[in-house]
């Protein structure tokens, strides 16, 4: 078949060139056979298992497209320098020397759902198969609007700091060839496309539980984030609330206080879906391997990054929040966000991981909500987070600030990629601190750069040297000039 021909010439490609530039990474011959390939709709199934086959990659979504907006941020940071989340955690990244992963990955991801959406609606469909085909369809939109957004995020500056006036990336929606040189498209373009795919998405997917696969329910908490992100906190909390309600119908639940410190290996089945929307399924089978959350984020593996002391004072002020059950020490040294838990008789690269839970959904209403100053429904979503950490704590009679969401979610989102887009976002700046404590001793911030805002040019990477040498149209980013 000539589609598996596509996907693995694609990802073999991606794999052996580490500083290749992606839109080489498609043959013309190869893409036009391929356009004529996707005939039936298991071909549109076999393609999305590729696409779904490349996120699960290391240098993806089971790796470093997570753990850079940790150790970029307060509350997490490389163990050492030569840890290979060093260069992230200390920004030493220069115009030659910036990754490419970062953008191979997600326009691999973008190029090959594109093959998806530009062929599935010329497929004839039998009577009864409708919901089928647009439930393939809405997971290539969901995640495209994923790539583009990550893409987005990670290259340009966040959209409330000039209005998405500045560079984002290129919009990429036919099938790239050899000649294919796209120039970059504002931030605010970016958005208004990742807003349309996931918005389509969330009409066409289906809310069943689909193990490794995108459902409705987060598709919208991802399109709540975006809207976040965006500054547009109607739309952020209606679609928080919409992701909340279908979830919880279709038995998606916050995990429990008793649950949740090994919640995170279950294996999570229709009758039991947990919490977790969107994840990569790992399997001993077909492992990450050591490059992977799982085994970075262990003292048996690479005991790559690990939480700031400021961050476990952060989270011991009440010394009876479950989350500091989450917290693996080794010896007195360091403490790890042991979130990426194998499941039942797999190794530690092979864990899951979680890219989308619920609980984000109601942090992202509560949010929405305090800026909405609509305090009434910003309690109604925090508590259910505030209690389920320490049944003992209520925020029920309190007016909340934007301060007392966001540390919130700090606690609840450590490890899972999203504290310094967080500040960003919000035009707030990281203040790494220096602080001791017995417990993780040896625990010590090694960067030059410790305080920093919006206005800092390294919080986007540069553009990977291969796509500007090869590629006239793009413009790097400012400040990576030199
Ligand atoms: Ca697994």
């Amino acid at each position: 078949m000539k589609v598996t021909k596509y996907i693995y010439l694609s990802f073999a490609l991606l794999t052996a060139t580490s500083c290749g530039n992606d839109w080489l990474d498609l043959e013309p011959s190869t893409s036009v056979e391929t356009e004529t390939s996707i005939n039936v709709l298991s071909d549109i199934e076999f393609t999305l298992n590729g696409i779904y086959s490349i996120m699960k990659h290391p240098y993806a979504y089971s790796g470093r497209l997570v753990y850079y907006g940790d150790v970029t941020g307060d509350d997490m940071q490389a163990v050492s320098s030569t840890k290979r989340t060093g260069n992230y955690y200390r920004f030493n990244f220069t115009k030659d020397s910036g990754p490419s992963t970062h953008w191979s990955y997600p326009y691999s991801i973008i190029q090959s759902c594109n093959l998806i959406l530009n062929n599935v609606d010329k497929i004839s469909v039998a009577s009864g198969e409708e919901a089928y085909r647009d439930d393939l369809k809405g997971q290539a939109l969901a995640i495209r609007g994923m790539a583009l957004f990550d893409l987005t995020r990670i290259y340009g500056y966040p959209y409330l700091k000039d209005g998405g006036t500045s560079l984002g990336v290129p919009i990429v929606k036919t099938t790239s060839t050899i000649d294919s040189k796209p120039a970059r498209n504002t931030v605010a373009e970016c958005y208004a496309e990742i807003i349309s795919d996931l918005e389509s998405s969330t009409q066409l997917l289906s809310g069943k539980f689909n193990k490794g696969k995108f459902n409705r329910w987060a598709a919208m908490t991802l399109l709540s984030r975006v809207y976040l992100y965006k500054g547009d906190n109607e739309n952020a909390l209606k679609m928080a609330e919409e992701a909340i309600k279908g979830a919880e119908k279709n038995k998606f639940a916050l995990w429990s206080n008793e649950e949740y410190p090994t919640a995170w290996g279950n294996d999570a089945s229709a009758s039991k879906p947990g919490e977790v929307l969107f994840e990569m399924v790992n399997l001993t089978t077909d492992s990450p391997g050591k490059e992977s959350m799982g085994y970075l984020s262990s003292y048996n593996g690479y005991d790559d990054l690990c939480v700031t002391v400021s961050f476990y004072h952060l989270l011991k002020q009440d010394p009876k929040d479950v989350r500091l059950k989450l917290l693996s020490f080794d010896k007195t040294y360091y403490a790890y966000v042991n979130k990426y838990q194998p499941q039942e008789g797999e190794n530690i690269a092979d864990a899951n991981i979680p890219l989308i839970r619920l609980s984000e959904a109601y942090l992202n209403a509560a949010e929405a909500a305090v800026k909405e100053g609509d305090n009434a429904t910003a309690v109604k979503y925090l508590n259910p987070i505030v209690q389920r950490a320490n049944p003992a704590n209520s925020v029920e009679d309190k007016v909340l600030t934007l301060d007392d969401v966001l540390n919130e979610r700090r606690k609840e989102l450590v490890g899972e990629g999203h504290r310094m887009y967080d500040l960003m976002r919000n035009g707030l700046p990281v203040k790494r601190v220096n602080e001791t404590d017995k417990a993780i001793s040896k625990t010590k911030h090694n960067t030059a750069y410790m305080e920093y805002d919006w206005n800092f040019f390294r919080i986007v990477l540069p553009i990977p040297k291969a796509e500007i040498d090869t590629n006239p149209n793009i413009q790097q980013n400012p400040g990576y000039v030199e």
